[in-house]
């Protein structure tokens, strides 16, 4: 048997209909924003691995400091214990973090980050002695596949055996641009009735929803309607972190800053699995007691691995390297660029950037991510050596940093193949792998 057929007698695949699903796609090896396949094919990885990878696969510094940590400290609990990688890390995170973040709580995924912040915002209240019910979020949000996660996520058809587990949750309308005062006048009567605990939000992209985008301005209108009524904000940046949308974190475009921060994906650069909730001194004090009934009660066996935080600060370096910056600087230019260049084609009913996320949304005739569509774009991204997941009609592309004008273009390409794919135009496939080795 052949990996894909092992794969296939043994492994349930994550967000797979495992009946009808073509075979997985066996990977060997990567080296920069390229994938290389058993049978030698390679493919640029214009999705960063699920939006992980910021500095390219099988990076050698990365690969270095992490394995210097493994040689010294492969793991330790972390109650009553602590270690120098962790310590080191949230110190420098707290230097770039949004202003008034003051300690890193550590586990070890977006939805684990997400819980912990539910959590945190949950108990401060309780802890005060004026306990508040109430979250509210985006009603198109993604905030992670646990289920308190899933809960402040959108009622979708993913969580719909759930949905009378998931605890209530006050949704209101994406800001996107032209129904801005629809979601603030939600917001301000949400508000206004009380019992708000906290509101939850994907900074400026809603990943999943579709790479949705609103404006700072919008936010910051938001966060102050937040900050009046004294409700607890809570930034998800598990996909906007560490660069993606043209600052370290999306909340640095805005004035108005969060009281807690959601971490992961980029966290380590794409190498390990590490999860981080940061959190304003006015919510870490609320916990301080000597009524031990007022602990922060929550943590995971693998919290504060010291190898995943080993790659944490490993990616933070590349990060700050003014290479990296004008990496994300090169890829916002050439988006933007691309971006006019498809927008008035037909076929294309919206294009949207933020930094090095670029979005086109394809006319769908109502499409769904369970869309044939879908499925065809995705197989004529991978048959031209471009990794592309589309969510439903939308192609995305947010890649790794370190990515190469050549594999840009090939990434470009493909997404023009597909408008002439949709628009009927091009017979598919086409496969044209030249470029891609400059
Ligand atoms: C991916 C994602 C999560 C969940 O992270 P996992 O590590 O997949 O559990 C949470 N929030 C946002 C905004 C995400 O994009």
């Amino acid at each position: 048997m052949n990996l894909a057929q092992r794969d296939q007698a043994t492994i349930w695949h994550p967000y797979t209909q495992m009946k009808t699903a073509a075979a997985p796609i066996p990977i060997v090896r990567g080296e920069g924003a390229l994938l290389v396949a058993e049978d030698g094919k390679t493919y640029v990885d214009a999705v960063a691995s699920w939006w992980v990878n910021l500095h390219g696969h099988a990076h050698p510094y990365i690969a270095q400091k992490v394995t210097e940590q493994l040689q010294t400290l492969e793991h330790v609990i972390f109650a009553g214990f602590t270690h120098p990688a962790a310590v080191t890390f949230a110190e420098r995170l707290l230097q770039i973090l949004p202003e008034g973040q003051s300690r890193i709580f550590y586990s070890d995924n977006g939805s684990t980050a997400v819980e912990v912040a539910l959590k945190m915002a949950i108990q401060y209240w309780n802890n005060l002695g004026t306990p508040r019910k109430k979250i509210i979020a985006f009603r198109d949000s993604y905030h992670g596949d646990t289920f308190g996660a899933m809960a402040v996520s959108a009622r979708s058809a993913f969580t719909a055996p759930f949905w009378s587990y998931l605890f209530e949750v006050a949704f209101i309308d994406v800001p996107v641009p032209g129904r801005e005062e629809e979601s603030i006048s939600q917001l301000r009567t949400l508000a206004e009735a009380g019992d708000i605990a906290a509101f939850i939000y994907e900074p400026l992209v809603l990943g999943t929803a579709g790479m949705v985008m609103y404006t700072p301005e919008v936010l910051d209108r938001l966060l102050e309607i937040c900050q009046k009524h004294d409700i607890l904000t809570i930034a998800d940046e598990v996909m906007t972190g560490f660069g993606r949308t043209g600052r370290t974190f999306a909340s640095d475009y805005m004035q108005g800053q969060p009281d807690i921060v959601c971490l992961s994906k980029g966290l380590t650069g794409g190498t390990m699995a590490l999860g981080a909730t940061s959190s304003s001194e006015k919510v870490y004090n609320a916990f301080l007691h000597d009524d031990k009934s007022k602990t922060l009660f929550h943590g995971h066996s693998y919290t504060a691995n010291p190898v995943a935080c080993a790659a944490g600060l490993a990616s933070l370096d590349l990060l700050l390297q003014s290479q990296t910056q004008e990496g994300i600087n090169r890829i916002a230019t050439r988006h933007a660029t691309f971006a006019a260049s498809i927008k008035e084609l037909p076929g294309v009913q919206e294009v949207r950037q933020q930094g090095t996320i670029l979005a086109i949304e394809f006319e769908d005739g109502g499409t769904s991510y369970f869309s044939d569509l879908r499925d065809t774009l995705y197989s004529f991204g991978l048959d031209n050596g471009v990794l592309l997941r589309p969510l439903g009609n939308i192609i995305y592309i947010i890649p790794p940093y370190c990515i190469t004008d050549a594999q840009l273009n090939l990434v470009y390409q493909a997404i023009l193949g597909m408008q002439q794919l949709v628009t009927g135009q091009r017979h598919y496939p086409r496969p044209d792998l030249t470029m891609l080795h400059d």
